[in-house]
């Protein structure tokens, strides 16, 4: 193949990233750390990547001036944002490095195609059928209801899904989805969900991080514990393998998160991916001896990527708006001093100007010797937050 660029050594160049979201921020953290300088574009005028970048484009992703400023002050581009139009990311490539590559954003952008390239790397996925015409609707095998129709496109955290027991309700939720392409997976009997991030370079160095196991409240990552807490070692070492051969397949290049199914009877599926780092991968940032967003930096860079080492047992707690919003009285400040004061407690805030139910506002990361004493102090934690 073509010969791999030069890496762009710490404290030498400037790294582009597309969005301003707490991903944007927290690689933006992690690049400054080492030394580069950051651009972000973002249409919004205050983000929390934009707040502590050196510089901040305010263009929308498609914006032709935006994109072409980008690329002049940049060495390399990444974006944390995965529905960034894949046109972007390929404008981009004809002038500097972009890593992820727009083909691999484009595959995770769409989850017909997504399942295609999963069956096609030979890891198995949830029974689905694609839907995108009445003809296609009436083919629905049954034996897929119960089910749960989701766009294929756009959806994020739960949202463009809707539930279905019977093939009327099929038909209507489409309707009501606006007949968009979607695709009708089998609802499968979940014991845990987990996720594996892998990080990748160019030049085809691979490695992972240990699987996670996440709990999800209202389709949003609510708890990551890692090591996780009910996966047994071989399956483990099987999540682990999907996920390389995921990222190997793709020629994949940056931080992947893979995100599977543990069923009762035992077997694995995967779900979809995400290209780019994942919220199931915050724990990273205290719990291992480098974080996700280090690995994104490294493998935009061309730099060197070790394998993670984790070095202490750890819980991520999600801390949504609603924390800010307790049941019972007005809006408060959660109780961050009490939160602290439990040892191995470690807080991230994303820098957003108001709190809303459902935002994520921060992360709390939770380190210890024991998975069982990090447990024990999210307890702890998630009872002083309410
Ligand atoms: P999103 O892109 O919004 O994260 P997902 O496809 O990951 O969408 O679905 C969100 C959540 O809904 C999953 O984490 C899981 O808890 C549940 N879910 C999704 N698909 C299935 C399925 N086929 N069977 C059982 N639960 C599912
Ligand atoms: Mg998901």
């Amino acid at each position: 193949g073509a010969a791999l660029p030069a890496a762009l050594l710490p404290g030498t160049a400037t790294l582009g990233v597309l969005g301003g979201g707490q991903l944007g921020r927290m690689f933006v953290h992690a690049a400054q750390a080492l030394g580069y300088r950051c651009i972000v574009l973002d249409p919004d005028a205050i983000s929390p990547a934009g707040a502590v970048a050196e510089q901040h484009i305010q263009a929308g992703y498609l914006d032709s001036l935006g994109l072409a400023r980008l690329a002049r002050d940049c060495d390399a581009i990444t974006t944390e944002f995965e529905n960034v139009p894949a046109v972007a990311l390929q404008t981009l490539a004809g002038m500097r490095v972009v890593a992820p590559a727009a083909a691999s954003v484009a595959v995770c952008q769409d989850r017909a195609v997504e399942k295609a390239h999963f069956e096609a790397a030979g890891v198995p996925c949830a029974p689905h059928a694609v839907i995108t015409s009445d003809v296609e609707l009436a083919a629905v095998n049954p034996a897929l209801l119960p089910g749960i129709l989701k766009t294929s496109r756009m959806g994020y955290d739960g949202k463009g899904q809707v539930r279905v027991r019977t093939v009327a309700e099929l038909a209507t939720a489409w309707s009501d989805l606006k007949r968009v392409p979607c695709v009708l997976e089998q609802l499968l009997p979940l014991k845990a969900e987990l996720s594996v991030l892998v990080a990748r370079g160019a030049d085809g160095q691979l490695v992972n991080y240990p699987v996670q196991q996440n709990l999800h409240r209202d389709g949003i990552l609510a708890v990551t514990e890692v090591p996780a807490p009910d996966v047994p070692a071989d399956v483990a070492a099987q999540a682990v393998a999907a996920a390389r051969q995921v990222a190997q397949a793709l020629n994949y290049v940056g931080v992947l998160c893979v995100e599977f199914f543990w069923l009762d009877d035992g077997r694995l599926v995967v779900n979809e991916m995400a290209p780019r780092p994942h919220n199931s991968g915050h724990w990273t940032m205290n719990g291992a001896n480098v974080s996700q967003f280090e690995l994104q930096v490294r493998a935009l860079a061309g730099l060197p990527l070790p394998m993670p080492r984790q070095h202490s047992a750890s819980v991520m707690l999600n801390l949504l708006g609603d924390l800010w919003f307790p049941p019972a009285g007005g809006p408060t400040t959660p109780a961050w001093s009490q939160v602290l004061a439990l040892p191995g407690t470690h807080l991230h805030l994303y820098g957003k100007s108001e709190a809303r139910p459902g935002r994520k506002m921060g992360h709390l990361n939770i380190t210890a010797e024991t998975p069982e004493a990090a447990h024990a102090v999210a307890l702890q934690a998630a009872a002083l937050l309410g």
